[in-house]
């Protein structure tokens, strides 16, 4: 099944942004399957995947039961979304 999530809360983990972010289809598909496979892989074994917010930047770090600030040091561990994640996604 594909990575598709309601967050509790209706924005951005980071401060200040604004940025509306409640409910994520990943749309991993739409990448290719060199995307696609892992990402979804890292998704359903609860390691999650991290990908920039695409109005502050920030490092957001998205599993099944939550979304959460990473730094860039700690986005570097994870499996990372493509530059381009939020254009594919559908982000409400
Ligand atoms: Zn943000």
């Amino acid at each position: 099944m594909a990575p598709h999530i309601v967050y509790p809360d209706a924005i951005c983990p980071h401060t200040g942004c604004r940025q509306q972010m409640q409910a994520i289809d990943f749309r991993l598909e739409a990448h290719g399957r060199s995307v696609h496979d892992p990402l979804v892989r890292a998704w359903w074994e609860d390691t999650g995947f991290v990908g920039r917010c695409p109005h502050c930047g920030g490092w957001i770090h998205f599993t099944i039961r939550a979304k959460r600030v990473v730094t860039a040091e700690e986005a570097a561990r994870y499996p990372q979304l493509p530059d381009n994640w939020h254009a594919l996604a559908i982000i409400l």
